[in-house]
Order: structure tokens, then sequence, then C-alpha cells
């Protein structure tokens, strides 16, 4: 607004507008002077969401959304709606919606969101790696993922239980200015908590370093994409591990001034015959016991996709490797596999449009 010759305060009422009232055309925010608002229009200026132009969906529920995002090169890039429904799977009853029996069909729902179109990673199990970097998502196309989705699904924000995690495609924390820019506004203007909210990185040592020294209250959880129980291992499966090796992650990891109860989730993909072996686990639980980091392991089964030369891991192999770390005493849990028919769930963002 400064910009276009207007106080910083014209600001505040547009982000209002785009993020909390979700309105999508600068000719409908009325708390702009209707003068304004026909200079801004005739200037060319624009409310830039992202618009959804094509949606897969599972026989779990899960929607896989291709979102086209603005500008001179028009791409797409994918976000991922996964509600839980009223059957009990969720498991608890406190966050029911009070007088609203039957009105939604979730009763909480999971989002997860892209940060980069592509990626440069190149983790070898990853389908996202296989397109490449192509660019970087700016905070607006990061947080306008969001109201695209909120408004596909009605959500209300402050009544609906909503969680975001970081997880799409991209590294968030290569991409780290535009993905915090989009947390701040996602938190200040659209009215979400940090807590709600996880990114996950593969180990950017000084986007960790960063994130460390965020305030709480802009701050998500984190999650490590440790996915091996040793540098050898690990090294092999995720070219970054050269650069930056186990201890330099978990060194950084320990900057993060943690909340109440708060614990950092190492995930742990379990690639048949490389990182799902007895020997694997146990190694894996010494390994985070030496930490003595708050830690929980997230264990998830590889999600295989076309060309990408990993095994599933055998069903006896997953329990198997879940119950070491548990008789470890390690908080672990095992992320169920989502939209997998429609190549929705982790890894597997490719923009595949055949769903
Ligand atoms: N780039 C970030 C976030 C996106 S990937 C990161 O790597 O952390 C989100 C999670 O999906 C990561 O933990 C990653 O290890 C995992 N993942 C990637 N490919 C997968 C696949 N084919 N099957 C299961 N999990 C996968
Ligand atoms: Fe990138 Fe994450 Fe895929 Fe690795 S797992 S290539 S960091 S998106």
């Amino acid at each position: 607004m400064v910009r276009a010759g207007e106080s910083a305060w014209r600001g505040r009422q547009l982000a209002e507008a785009i993020y909390h009232q979700r309105i999508t055309e600068l000719s409908e925010i009325t708390t702009l002077p209707k003068s304004l608002r026909l200079r801004l229009i005739a200037e060319d200026w624009q409310v830039a969401r992202p618009a959804i132009t094509q949606v897969f969906q599972s026989i779990d529920g899960t929607e896989r959304s291709l979102i086209q995002c603005q500008g001179p090169e028009a791409e797409t890039v994918e976000t991922v709606w996964m509600p839980e429904g009223d059957d009990g799977e969720s498991g608890d009853d406190s966050d029911s919606n009070p007088g609203d029996e039957g009105a939604k069909r979730w009763r909480r729902a999971t989002i997860c969101i892209s940060s980069q179109v592509g990626c440069a990673v190149n983790c070898q199990f990853c389908l996202t790696a296989r397109l490449g970097f192509r660019r970087n998502l700016s905070a607006g196309e990061i947080a306008g993922q969001v109201l695209a989705v909120f408004d596909r699904h009605g959500v209300e924000v402050g009544r609906d239980r909503v969680n975001l995690v970081f997880m799409g495609m991209g590294e968030p924390f290569l991409n780290y200015d535009n993905f915090m820019a989009a947390v701040r506004l996602l938190i200040q203007e659209v009215g979400l908590s940090p807590q709600r909210m996880t990114v996950s990185t593969s180990g950017i040592v000084p986007g960790i370093v960063r994130f460390a020294r965020e305030p709480a209250e802009f701050r998500p959880k984190l999650a490590i994409s440790l996915n091996a129980p040793n540098d050898a291992i690990r090294g092999e499966i995720m070219p970054i591990n050269r650069k930056w090796p186990i201890k330099s992650v978990v060194d950084a990891v320990r900057q993060v001034q943690l909340r109440p109860r708060e614990r950092i989730t190492f995930e742990y993909v379990l690639l048949g015959g490389v990182t799902d072996r007895p020997e694997d686990a146990r190694e894996l639980a010494r390994m985070v016991r030496r930490t003595g980091l708050p830690i929980k392991v997230n264990l998830i089964a590889w999600n295989p996709g076309p060309g990408i030369p990993c095994t599933m891991p055998q069903l006896e192999a997953v329990e198997a490797f879940r119950s070491a770390l548990v008789g470890a005493g390690i908080p672990t849990s095992l992320r169920q596999p989502r939209g997998r028919d429609i190549y929705a769930a982790c890894g597997q963002l490719k923009r595949t449009v055949e769903g």
C-alpha cells in the first residue's frame, strides 16, 4: 500500500481482508474506500490467490489438489487435505464441534503444504526429487495454499481443528525467509496456532539454527527426516548427509528451546532391506538415546513411485521395527499412508496427473 502511495495502515486492512475475511477480489474489500479500490483496480493491482485447478480424490477421503500459482512462470504445486472422520480413528472426543453435529463429514483434518516447486535435495527414495528444483514459492503462495483449501472445505478458523504440516513438495529450510513469512501470515493474519503446525526438514543445518532463534509464538513444531540409523546409510539415501551429517543436525536441533511437553519428531522412512532391519532398529534406538533430546520417532513405510529403486517394507518388518523401538522406551508412532492411490502420500508429490 505504501508503494501505491497509501499509508501502511491501509496495508493492515488489506491483510485482514485477504487472510482473515478470505476475500479474493479487490472490488469486494469494503473496508477500503471505494475510490481507493477503483484506483487500485485501474492500476492493475490484484489479490492473486493461488487457485485449485484439479483435485484427485482418494478412497480414504484424502484429496490432492494441483494449485496454480500466478506469475510469469505458471507453475503448479500440490497441497494435500487429509480429513479424519468421526468413527473414532482419531482416538479422542475432546474436539467435537458442539451444536454442529453432522454439518461436516470430518471432525479434524491435516493439510500438507508445499514450500517449493520441486526439490533440490535429491533424496533417493522421494518422487519429488525427480522433478529437480524449479523455483521457490513466495510467502503468499505458501499461505495461499492453506486459504484455497480452507475455502474448498469451508474451514472456520477458531472453530474447526486443523493441523498444518509443511511436508509437501520442497525443502522449507532452503526457502527459509518465504517459509517463515508464510508462517507469520498464517499465525498473525489467519489466526492459526504454531502448535498446530509442523515443519519437516531433511536436515539443513543453517536453517535449523535460524529456526532455533525464532520466538516461540512464531515457531512451528520441528520434524527432522532422519531416515537412517547412521551416517553411512543416511549418506547413501540422502546425499545431503555428506554436507550435514547426523551429529551436526542433532547439535543444531539442541539449540531449539522447546515448549513444555514439546518433542522433536524424527521421521524415519522404512525402506525394505535398507533401513528396516532389526539391527537398524537397535542402532536407531541407541543413537536416539545418546542424543538425550526429548524426541519421538515417526515411522513411515516407504510409499512407492515409478522408477524409484526402493522396495516397500514387509508388514512384519514394520511391526518388528516399531516394537523394538517401543521396547527400548522410545515414543514411536507409525504414520498411516494417506492417499497412496492418488499419489498423495509422503514422497509421492510430483504433479502426477493420472492420479
Ligand atoms: N523436504 C522435507 C519435507 C517434505 S518430505 C523433508 O524431507 O523433510 C516429507 C517426509 O516424507 C520426509 O520425512 C521424507 O523423508 C518422507 N518421504 C519422502 N519420500 C517418501 C516416500 N517415497 N515414502 C515415504 N516417505 C517419504
Ligand atoms: Fe526434497 Fe524432502 Fe523429497 Fe528429500 S524427501 S527430495 S528433501 S522433498
